[in-house]
């Protein structure tokens, strides 16, 4: 067999190996995947893949009342697999909305959780969304009250830029006696 035969060969196996492990999601998710590539999250990407990370839409009251308000959630399984909930209440939500909680959840990988780690969780969250509203600048023409999640993503963008985000992630009670690092952070 040819090299180039070889080639073509292991791009389509690399191709149908990406687009299975993606089948898996429901399509809103399939569709923010692909927005997260064209990021600098890319890289998250191809860790949902090689640690099997599920996301799925999840009604949070199901999980408690606790977080019947989150819009997405983390959860490490007993068996160390990483599932992403994501509040079906953004299942209509612009994909590159979906894509930039997404990757602020793919970063909470272990049990462990910090401020330093919400910190540098959600400055890329809204770093993800910038990237995506300067390719689709459509995005920034979405009214407000229209999808909550894009209410999210601005108003984080809004913290940082007025240099809130600390104080506003320290007073959040959700993080309350969370350490000051974790691992990795
Ligand atoms: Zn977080």
């Amino acid at each position: 067999m040819t090299c180039r035969k070889l080639k073509i060969l292991g791009l389509v196996f690399a191709l149908s190996y990406a687009l299975s492990a993606l089948a898996d999601f429901p399509q809103p998710i399939v569709e923010a995947l692909k927005y997260l590539s064209q990021t600098t999250a890319a890289p998250s990407l191809t860790f949902i893949q090689d640690h099997d990370v599920k996301i799925i839409f999840k009604n949070m009251k199901e999980l408690g009342p606790l977080y019947a308000t989150n819009d997405a959630l983390t959860v490490i399984t007993e068996d160390d697999h990483q599932i992403i909930f994501v509040n079906s209440r953004h299942e209509k939500a612009p994909p590159q909305a979906l894509a930039a909680v997404i990757s602020h959840e793919i970063l909470h990988s272990d049990r462990q959780n910090s401020l330093m780690e919400e910190m540098v969780a959600w400055t890329r969250e809204a770093q993800t969304w910038e990237e995506l509203q300067s390719k689709y600048p459509e995005l920034k023409n979405i009214p407000i009250g229209k999808y909550p999640l894009v209410d999210r993503e601005n108003a984080i963008v809004s913290l940082i830029q007025r240099h809130q985000l600390k104080i506003e992630i320290e007073n959040n009670p959700t993080y309350q006696g969370l350490p000051l690092h974790s691992p990795g952070f």
